[in-house]
């Protein structure tokens, strides 16, 4: 039997360049080689935007059309939506019986999010959530979860967590491993240590050509240039770390004659806007064809979610029956 993969977004947004680089990327080359399964996290979203679930369903569709466009296969991955499969919900429920308060507040990831958003306090959705990640893993039995260099802590919660019921009850879960793409963590165009939806430093990878050299154009680089013959300091400049990303090969170019001051900040823009617009091109032109039948995009939601709900169904019956909860 093929491995399984889970991994997701919260669908607070467009995608951009940050989920192609620490994940999306690695899911459209892994679904060839494992069951891979694309969880349209709407719950999750809610843990920060619940006073708006009407922008729930546009983001919904958004984060749909990103990964066909980026290169998912409906034919290969299931892409289902969150919210549309109760066991979830009744298995982080389960969970939430044994997991502490402090080991969630003092989880490192919870932590930064919550300095990020400003939280003085946190509430209970929020702190929880690597409980409810935990189940959206554990649901359909994922063995491999693709995810960027911010989740590892949550992944090191939801292996514990799985540790800790398998220990309890009966070992019907397996232990998740995180796989973390070829750029942990993509920096955002204001500087900011991570591109992130709900920050507003992102590159959607649904930008046009123009978009992409506006935002290029604008983004920080390194403080201390102001002439273009100064040496620069590419190891703290978000630019730089886009050409490490996105134009491998001529990264230690860039490096050399910017900190010679051979190239200014406006050629090396410009020769990354082209890299990027070279990679988002053939996305825009899969996003045009299936904008061109939109109804395909809620098939392949609704047909994903059936199928991860029979998984879903079949996990439930062995978790009730290790917790001894099918009483009749
Ligand atoms: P939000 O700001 O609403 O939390 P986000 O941009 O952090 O959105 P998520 O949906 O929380 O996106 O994350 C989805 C996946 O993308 C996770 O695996 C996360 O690690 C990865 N990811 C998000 N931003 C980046 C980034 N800048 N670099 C690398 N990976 C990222
Ligand atoms: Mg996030």
């Amino acid at each position: 039997m093929q491995e399984r993969i889970l991994t997701g977004d919260r669908v607070t947004g467009k995608l951009h360049l940050g989920h192609y680089a620490g994940s999306l990327k690695n899911r459209v080359e892994l679904q060839h080689q494992f069951d891979t399964y694309l969880i349209l996290a709407d719950v999750q979203a809610l843990t920060t935007h619940f006073e708006q679930p009407e922008l729930l369903q546009i983001h919904l569709r958004n984060v749909a059309l990103d990964y066909v466009a980026a290169g998912i296969d409906p034919e290969k991955a299931t892409i289902f939506v969150q919210s549309l499969i109760p066991e979830i919900a009744e298995l982080t429920a389960y969970f939430s019986m044994f997991v502490t308060v402090n080991s969630l507040r003092h989880n490192p990831t919870i932590k930064s999010e919550a300095k990020d958003r400003g939280y003085q306090e946190m509430h209970y959705g929020f702190l929880g959530y690597p409980v409810s990640q935990t189940a959206d893993i554990t649901f359909c039995k994922a063995t491999l979860v693709p995810v960027g260099e911010d989740q590892l802590p949550v992944m090191e919660q939801t292996r514990k967590i799985v540790r800790r019921f398998n220990q309890l009850y009966r070992p019907v879960l397996p232990e998740p491993r995180a796989l973390v793409g070829d750029v942990p963590r993509l920096i955002g165009l204001d500087g900011n240590h991570k591109m992130s939806k709900s920050l507003g430093n992102a590159l959607p990878l649904d930008s046009t050509a123009a978009e992409v050299q506006e935002k290029i154009k604008k983004a920080k680089t390194d403080p201390a240039r102001i002439h273009k013959n100064d040496p620069g300091h590419p190891e703290v400049c978000p630019i730089y770390s886009y050409h490490q990303a996105f134009r491998k090969e001529g990264a230690d170019e860039i490096y050399d004659s910017c900190a010679k001051g051979r190239i200014g900040c406006a050629e090396c823009k410009q020769k990354i806007a082209q890299s990027i617009n070279d990679l988002l091109e053939p996305m825009r032109e899969r996003r045009a064809a299936y904008l061109k039948h939109p109804g395909t995009i809620d098939e392949i939601m609704i047909a994903g979610t059936e199928k991860a709900r029979l998984a879903a169904k079949e996990t439930m019956l062995e978790v009730r029956e290790a917790m001894g909860l099918n009483y009749f």
